[in-house]
Parts: C-alpha cells; sequence; structure tokens
C-alpha cells in the first residue's frame, strides 16, 4: 500500500471539496479506496489528469492525508510507462529541451522586454531584488503585459531590480505535479547553481506557482522569497508607491490556489486593491480557503480535459456576472488566461474585464493611462 495513504478513513471529505469531481471522472475517495484495497487497472487513469492540484482535497482531510502527493505518485507512474498525451509529453520535452513549457527557444525569453529596458544581472553580479518573470509571461503575449506592467510600477517606486534575462529557465512547480519527478530535480539543480554565481537579497515572482516552488520545495536558497503581492503591498504602505489615479471599477478578487489556499497569502493582495483610489471591492461567495480553482495548476494548461461539463473557470466568471462586477482581478498568470478565455466563450467580454492586480496599479500609478481604455 501506499504511505501517504495511512491514515485514510475513506471518509469522502476530499472528493467532496474537489473542484473538478463534479464536472469529470475523478474521485480522489474511490481512487483511494483502489489502492487500499491493492486494486491495480493499468489501462485506466480514472481521471487523473483532471486534478489540478489546487489542495483543497489535502486541507480538508481530517486524518493529514496528502492526497496531491498520491496524485503525482499516480502520474509518476503514468509517465514511466509512456501512457501520456501527446501533448503532456511535448510539454516536458519542451522544458528539457529549452527551459519553458510552451515549446518556444530560449533566445527569445526576454523579448517581452521593451525598449526602455530593464537590468540583467551578469553571473557575479548582485542585486536586491531579483524579479523572476516565468516561463508565460515571458512568452505568452496576453501575460506579457503583466511583465510589463510590474517593470513600470517597480520603476515608480525607485526599486533596484533585475533579472536573468535568457538565462532564466523553468522553475518546475507545474513539472513535478506532472509527475516528471525526476527532471523537476533537474531543474532545482540547475537554478540553484543560477542563483549561486549571483548575490540576491530577495526573489520576487509574477506566478504563485513559481513563489510556491521556491518558497517550500528548493532546499537551501540563502535569499527572501516574495510573491509580487507581498512586495508591492510593503512598498505602498512605505508610501514608495502611490497609486493617485482612480480606478473606478467594480471589482471582484479571485483568490490563486498556489497563493491563498497554499501559501496563506489572502490579505496583501486585497489590501493593494483597497488602497487604489475608485474600486469598489466585493467577495466572491466562494473565495479565500473557499475560492474557486481556475484549472489553470498542476500542468492542466497542456492537458487536454477528458470533460464535455462546464470548465471552473465559466462557472466563475459566471458568478462574477451575477455579483455585477466590472472586472474580475487575479494575481496569477495562469489565472489570468483561463479566466479570460472563460469570458469570451461566455460573450461576456463586453461586460467584464481580467485584469492581474499589477495591471490596475500601473494603470493608476504613472503615465502611460492611455494604453488602456474604458
Ligand atoms: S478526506 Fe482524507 S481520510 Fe477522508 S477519504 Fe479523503 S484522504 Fe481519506
Ligand atoms: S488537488 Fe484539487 S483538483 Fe486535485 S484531487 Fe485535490 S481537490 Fe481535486
Amino acid at each position: 500500500m501506499n504511505d501517504i495513504l495511512l491514515g485514510c478513513i475513506q471518509c469522502g471529505k476530499c472528493t467532496g471539496g474537489c473542484p473538478v469531481s463534479v464536472r469529470s471522472s475523478l474521485n480522489i475517495r474511490k481512487l483511494i479506496y483502489r489502492s487500499l484495497i491493492k486494486i491495480k487497472d493499468k489501462n485506466k487513469d480514472l481521471g487523473i489528469w483532471e486534478c489540478t492540484t489546487c489542495s483543497t482535497c489535502s486541507i480538508r482531510c481530517p486524518k493529514g492525508v496528502n492526497v496531491v502527493d498520491y496524485i503525482i505518485d499516480l502520474r509518476s507512474d503514468e509517465i514511466e510507462r509512456g501512457k501520456v498525451q501527446p501533448q503532456v509529453r511535448d510539454t516536458l520535452e519542451s522544458v528539457f529541451k529549452f527551459g519553458n513549457p510552451w515549446g518556444r527557444v530560449r533566445e527569445k525569453r526576454a523579448d517581452w522586454i521593451e525598449e526602455n529596458g530593464v537590468k540583467i544581472l551578469q553571473p557575479g553580479e548582485k542585486t536586491e531584488f531579483l524579479y523572476f518573470v516565468g516561463c508565460t509571461p515571458c512568452y505568452d503575449t496576453r501575460t506579457q503585459e503583466v511583465a510589463r506592467a510590474m517593470v513600470r510600477v517597480l520603476k515608480t517606486a525607485s526599486c533596484d531590480f533585475s533579472i536573468l534575462g535568457t538565462r532564466e529557465t523553468c522553475c518546475g512547480n507545474e513539472i513535478k505535479r506532472m509527475g516528471e519527478v525526476g527532471l523537476f530535480e533537474m531543474l532545482i539543480e540547475d537554478n540553484s547553481k543560477l542563483f549561486k554565481g549571483i548575490s540576491i537579497k530577495t526573489l520576487f515572482t509574477t506566478s504563485p506557482h513559481c513563489y510556491n516552488t521556491f518558497k517550500n520545495e528548493y532546499p537551501g536558497l540563502d535569499f527572501a522569497i516574495e510573491h509580487y503581492t507581498t512586495l508591492i503591498n510593503r512598498f505602498i504602505k512605505e508610501g514608495r508607491i502611490n497609486p493617485e489615479g482612480k480606478f473606478e471599477r467594480k471589482v471582484v478578487f479571485h483568490d490563486p490556489c498556489f497563493l491563498g489556499k497554499q501559501n496563506d497569502v489572502f490579505e496583501e493582495p486585497r489590501e493593494i486593491l483597497r488602497a487604489i483610489p475608485g474600486i469598489e471591492l466585493v467577495e466572491f461567495e466562494r473565495s479565500r480557503e473557499k475560492s474557486l480553482c481556475c484549472e489553470g495548476g498542476g500542468g492542466r494548461m497542456w492537458v487536454e480535459s477528458e470533460s464535455e461539463e462546464e470548465r471552473l473557470a465559466v462557472t466563475r466568471v459566471k458568478d462574477a456576472a451575477d455579483l455585477k462586477v466590472d472586472v474580475i482581478a487575479t494575481a496569477c498568470p495562469f489565472c489570468l488566461l483561463t479566466l479570460e478565455d472563460a469570458v469570451k466563450t461566455s460573450n461576456l467580454e463586453d461586460k467584464i474585464k481580467i485584469m492581474d492586480i499589477i495591471e490596475i496599479l500601473d494603470w493608476v500609478t504613472k503615465v502611460e493611462n492611455d494604453k488602456l481604455t474604458d
């Protein structure tokens, strides 16, 4: 029997809280039961690729069973047997070859940078803040806008920050959760070597996924690790960033699972939004620890769902429409992309805009306000 499962009493609280169990064949309690009584069905994945690794199950389990690690184990088995969707295989191969899951060459990793530039840290150099941009904001055209907004806002804060440019490589958070633990360990080694060659006081990330793995899964890092929302919130409190313009919109904050549920960062994103003049901030009924997952985590950006049922991001957008908000704000590139896609497929593009918090702050702190239109 898998040791991770010792203690399971089959109460079903994991399945009861699992957001994807309502729209797919994934039934985590049943999977655990099959493992406990040693049923082996190597031809069926029983919905394991539907899991978003949101961790709701592990958080709800009264016996402390780490359900997510069990799912990762099951995925590792599938990968070892070569029983994975071609898209999953291509994603893993891309990380191995190019250091990103998007199949893009390393040389283009820093192409998102605007003409006025940002300092690229060279081996042996020092920086107070290292901005770890992440694969998605480096390559995806929509989330590149988030990285550019980050740079503009940090410049208004007179922050001494640098990036790694084309030397930056995938953090591996999603790779581990897709079950490719060997490749994840290789990425830890590559990144740790890169960090050892420079001197950093604080590393901060765009993505809660990068933040999660650097903070909780990389051994021996000797600098502080933050998600940008905690850093920016501190800069606002210290008066280094002054949101002066008005953003007169009704806004709801969507908690990213890897920021809130998994790392207890609930307040800082809301404090930033409250500091922005003009915002009417409202809450989803399912918010904070109970926030509904957008289905972007756990490698799901690169996994084809087997289910025809309504996607959770669509449910989320409909909930936002019921609240009559103008903007869903979030602080994660995956949430941004899944929610934006859901707004399009729900024909709500004219009513609801999806924005990263840093984009809203960019709007009110500067400057190039003409980039965003009503
Ligand atoms: S919540 Fe925990 S104890 Fe209950 S069925 Fe799930 S894994 Fe087992
Ligand atoms: S991590 Fe989330 S999606 Fe995966 S089984 Fe647990 S509750 Fe369900």
